[in-house]
């Protein structure tokens, strides 16, 4: 990817002047995508179905493709680099590209086949594409790839006071912000105020939320509060009295720090044991949308639970096995080992994935762009009460420290953080308003949640960012790109 940022390459629709070059290229490497007729590209070309990838003016690569008529599918035909241009970022820029494009016209997915002793298979893969079956081809095996257009969704995780979530809503309302932060919401039933459910069943009623999540409450295990097997029995009860969440997450036993080997298979066999339990013992209309979730510290438990979750035929799963930090082990970081079992769980499972517990912004950006379908965090809030301010794909910076020596972002600073992460807000404009208010900073760290996920940015300016404000993450992606 660097030598591609350091030359100048250019990726639009092919012109009738690159018929003949990309003809060319195509014969080089017939090895690799087979014979293409001219009349194959021309008919792309009038049709506006081939990208086509310059350095200096020279086709060095192209993307055939084709938007099927009947669906919201992409169909990608051939993606061909040229040899002396390869292993310099010039597939993934016409892949990006592609991408652009039908999400500019409304495709949701993009499909191929790919023979099956192709390297190509490995960058698909790498570049997000799940394998969705196998198919005969003419000459050999094919492999099917398919990747989806839709972006992680946030959850915005609301388990907290009635007073504070009125308060925040109504801030959002009065502040003009254009995207409504509570679209899709958490919550965990089973602690939450009555007040708070009530609170969101209204905001369910009047549309400003459009689906509600119940979470287990697996956490109260975890922190011994609650036995396993009564999390489960109240679990059955509460989702058969208030069947009109959206999602409702089967009972889990995460792990805790430093937990024996044994103990931790124990956790994650009874994690896939009570949410079969529970499930089964639930009405069907809260079945179809009950989900489970895979625990486990080793690819080996991880793999366990994908086994009997798919036998049973679930097609969305939550993952929660994170590394935790805080002093309660609150707040889930993606360390390597977590991140190293996600990666597993995204290459095996073809499913919607719901990362549970997601904290700061980096952790949020890394954690979507390891194929995490939807991501839940209520970190934006717990970082504005330790006086904590959020940016888009940075790490938190402290402003509410006494002592002025201490003070860890000048008001300048901020400036230039937030003109260039794009970033601004009712909440933000002085960075005396967010020092003293408690609410200014939930309300800027909502936001600047959500705009992680809702970039603002071209991909290249984010790597860029989280290059000098949180290395460690860009660094993580990187690593598991060239996997
Ligand atoms: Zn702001």
């Amino acid at each position: 990817m660097e030598a591609c940022q350091r030359m100048r390459v250019d990726v639009r629709l092919a012109h009738s002047s690159d018929l003949e070059p990309v003809k060319r290229l195509a014969d080089d490497n017939r090895d690799s995508i087979g014979f293409l007729p001219r009349a194959a590209f021309q008919e792309s070309i009038k049709r506006g179905w081939l990208l086509v990838a310059k350095v200096d003016g020279e086709p060095v690569g192209f993307v055939r493709f084709r938007p099927r008529a009947t669906d919201d599918v992409c169909t990608l035909y051939e993606i061909c680099v040229s040899h002396s241009w390869r292993r310099r970022g010039i597939g993934t820029l016409l892949l990006d590209a592609l991408k652009a494009h039908a999400q500019h016209h409304n495709k949701r997915w993009i499909r191929l086949k790919c023979p099956t002793d192709l390297e190509a298979n490995r960058f698909y893969l790498q570049y997000g594409f799940r394998k969705i079956g196998c198919s005969e081809g003419k000459a050999r095996p094919l492999v099917e790839w398919a990747m989806s257009l839709d972006k992680p969704q946030f959850i915005c995780a609301v388990s907290i006071w009635p007073r504070d979530l009125r308060v925040i809503v109504r801030l959002w309302q009065e502040s003009g912000y254009p995207i409504n932060p509570f679209e899709r919401c958490l919550v965990t039933p089973l602690t939450a105020d009555p007040s708070s459910l009530r609170i969101l069943y209204e905001m369910k009623a009047n549309g400003i939320i459009k689906e509600l999540y119940f979470d287990s409450g697996g956490y109260h295990v975890q922190r011994g509060r609650i036995s396993y097997s009564e999390l489960c029995d109240r679990l059955v009860r509460l989702y058969k009295e208030c069947p009109w969440a959206d999602y409702f997450v089967l009972p889990d036993s995460p792990p805790s720090n430093g937990a024996e080997r044994a103990e931790m298979y124990q956790r994650v066999k009874d994690t896939v044991e009570g949410s079969l339990r529970v499930f089964d013992q639930l009405p069907s209309q809260v079945q179809d949308r009950a989900f489970p979730v895979v625990q486990g510290v080793t690819i080996d438990q991880v793999h366990y639970c994908l086994e009997r979750y798919e036998s049973a035929g679930f097609t969305r799963v939550g993952f929660g096995s994170f590394g935790t930090k805080g002093r309660r082990s609150e707040v889930n970081v993606l360390d390597d080992q977590s991140r190293d079992l996600f990666r597993f769980l995204r290459l095996r499972f073809t499913g919607h994935i719901h990362a549970f517990g997601i904290g700061t912004p980096p952790v949020l950006w890394a954690a979507s762009k390891l194929g995490a379908d939807s991501l839940d965090s209520s970190a934006w809030m717990k970082a504005a009460g330790y006086g904590n301010v959020y940016l888009p794909y940075m790490r938190a910076y402290n402003i509410t420290y006494r002592s002025l020596s201490q003070v860890a972002l000048s008001p300048e600073r901020f400036k230039v953080l937030k003109s260039m992460t794009h970033h601004e807000c009712a909440f933000c404009h002085d960075l005396r308003t967010l020092s003293t208010s408690r609410d200014a900073r939930i309300m800027h760290n909502l936001f600047c949640t959500v705009e992680t996920l809702t970039p603002k940015l071209p991909e290249s300016s984010i790597r860029q960012v989280l290059r000098s404000h949180s290395p460690r993450y860009e660094r993580m992606i990187v690593a598991v790109e060239r996997m």
